[in-house]
C-alpha cells in the first residue's frame, strides 16, 4: 500500500514528534528507572494522541485504524515503550467501551481517556488463564439486595495497573457456564475498597510502563459498571484484541525498523579488515533480510488496518500481521545486535535495548502460537 496524502502527512507529524520529544536522555531514564513519565504522558495528551481512535463526539480525534497504526509505528521506531503510552486508551483500555459501552458509559469515560486525564488498564490475564483466557476464574456474583456485583479474583501482568484510574475486568458471571462462556466485562474504579495491586513486576524490557497484578477482594460495583451484554464479555475481549493486535503489530514494525536503522548506521561506520563492515557480503545480506522483513511486516499491518477501516472481517489479517511483525522484530533485533558485535551487548548502544524490547512483541496480546491458532482456525475450521 502506498499511503495517500493525508496519511503520509500524519506519518510525518508523528515521526517529527517522536524524533524531537523522545530524546536519548528520556529513553535512558525510562529504561534505568522503570518509572512512568507523567510529563511525557501530559505532553502526548496535549497533542491529542491519547484519543486518536476515540470518536470525535466523545472528545477524541476519530481517526481511522491506519492513522492509529502509523502513530504506534512511528513512536515505536523511536522508543517502543513510549508507543505504549499512546496505545491503551485507543486500544485495549478504551476499546471495550467503544465497542460495547452504552451511551452513558461512553459519555462518562471516553472524554477523560481521550484527554489523558484518566488512565485505563485491561485486566484479562490471570495466573491460571493466559493463552487460555476463557479459563477466567475471577467471579462477579450479583447481590440482589444491593443490586451490585461482588468481584473476587486476581488479574496478572496488567500493564498500567499501577497508574490506572479504571481497569476493564473480565469475570465469570454465570458460574455454571463452561469454558469461555458466561464471562462479563466490568469497568472497575481502582480506588474502590477491596482493589489492590500486587508487586511491581521487574521486566526484561519496555521499562517505564509499569505492570502489576490487580487483586479484587469483595469489590462491589453497580450494574452501571457492566460493559456490554451480561455473559458476553469474552466475545468482546476477542473483538477488542483484534484491534489491539493491530496496534501491537504496528509496534513490532517500529521496533524492527529501529533495529534496521541502527544496523545500517553502524555497518557504514564500523571498519574491520581495513573496510566498512557494510562492504562484507555477510553483513550486507543480514541488512537485506532485515529490510525485507520490515517492509513485509509493514504491508501486512497496513492491509489489516485497511480491512478494519472498511469494516471487513480482519481477525485473521490482524493475527497474520501480529504474528509476522512480532517474529520479524525479533529477527531484526537479533541481527542488529549481531552486526554491532560486542558493542551490541553493551547498554550504551540502542540495539541492546531494542533487543530486550522486541521480545515482548511475540508474547503479549496473544503469543505467536496463539496467533498461529487464530490463523489456522480461519482456514481450517470453516
Ligand atoms: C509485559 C507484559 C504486559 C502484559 N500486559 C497485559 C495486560 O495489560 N492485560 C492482560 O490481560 N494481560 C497482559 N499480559 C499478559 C499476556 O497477554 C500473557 O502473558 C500472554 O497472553 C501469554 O499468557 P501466559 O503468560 O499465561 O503464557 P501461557 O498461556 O502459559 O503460554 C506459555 C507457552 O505455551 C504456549 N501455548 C499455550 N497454549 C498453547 C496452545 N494451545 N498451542 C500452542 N502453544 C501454546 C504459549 O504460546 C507460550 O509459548 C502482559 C504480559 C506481559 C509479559
Amino acid at each position: 500500500m502506498i499511503l495517500d496524502k493525508k496519511h503520509a502527512m500524519q506519518q510525518k507529524l508523528f515521526r517529527q514528534f517522536a524524533e524531537t520529544e523522545f530524546t536519548k536522555e528520556l529513553q535512558d531514564e525510562l529504561d534505568n528507572t522503570g518509572e512512568f513519565n507523567w510529563e511525557m504522558h501530559k505532553k502526548m495528551s496535549k497533542y491529542g494522541f491519547m484519543g486518536v481512535k476515540i470518536p470525535k463526539e466523545y472528545g477524541g480525534a476519530g481517526c481511522d485504524y491506519l492513522t492509529y497504526a502509523l502513530l504506534i509505528e512511528e513512536f515505536a521506531r523511536q522508543c517502543s515503550v513510549l508507543s505504549i503510552y499512546a496505545n491503551t486508551s485507543n486500544s485495549l483500555g478504551g476499546g471495550p467501551l467503544m465497542l460495547a459501552g452504552n451511551e452513558e458509559q461512553k459519555k462518562k469515560y471516553l472524554p477523560q481517556l481521550a484527554s489523558g486525564e484518566k488512565i485505563i488498564a485491561f485486566g484479562l490475564t490471570e495466573p491460571g488463564a493466559g493463552s487460555d483466557a476463557g479459563g477466567t476464574c475471577t467471579t462477579a456474583v450479583f447481590d440482589p439486595e444491593t443490586e451490585e456485583y461482588v468481584l473476587n479474583g486476581r488479574k496478572c501482568f496488567i500493564s498500567a495497573a499501577p497508574m490506572a484510574d479504571w481497569t476493564i475486568v473480565f469475570a465469570k458471571t454465570d458460574l455454571k457456564a463452561k469454558g469461555s462462556k458466561g464471562i462479563s466485562m466490568f469497568i472497575v474504579d481502582m480506588k474502590l475498597p477491596g482493589v489492590s495491586l500486587g508487586k511491581h513486576e521487574e521486566k526484561m524490557g519496555i521499562h517505564g510502563y509499569p505492570t502489576s497484578d490487580v487483586v479484587l477482594e469483595d469489590v462491589r460495583v453497580g450494574k452501571d459498571c457492566l460493559v456490554g451484554p451480561l455473559h458476553k464479555g469474552f466475545q468482546y475481549a476477542m473483538k477488542t484484541l483484534d484491534g489491539g493486535r493491530l496496534g501491537m503489530a504496528a509496534q513490532a514494525v517500529g521496533v524492527a525498523q529501529s533495529a534496521l536503522d541502527e544496523a545500517v548506521k553502524y555497518a557504514k561506520e564500523r571498519k574491520q579488515f581495513g573496510r566498512r563492515i557494510a562492504d562484507f557480503q555477510g553483513v550486507s545480506f543480514m541488512i537485506a533480510e532485515m529490510a525485507a522483513d520490515v517492509e513485509a511486516a509493514r504491508q501486512l499491518v497496513y492491509h489489516a488496518a485497511e480491512l478494519k477501516d472498511k469494516n471487513m472481517d480482519a481477525t485473521a489479517a490482524c493475527s497474520i500481521a501480529k504474528y509476522f511483525a512480532a517474529e520479524a522484530a525479533n529477527r531484526c533485533a537479533y541481527k542488529a545486535v549481531q552486526i554491532h558485535g560486542g558493542y551490541g551487548y553493551i547498554r550504551e548502544y540502542k540495539v541492546e535495548r531494542i533487543y530486550r524490547d522486541a521480545r515482548i512483541c511475540s508474547i503479549y496480546e496473544g503469543t505467536s502460537q496463539v496467533q498461529q491458532m487464530v490463523i489456522a482456525a480461519s482456514l481450517l475450521n470453516k
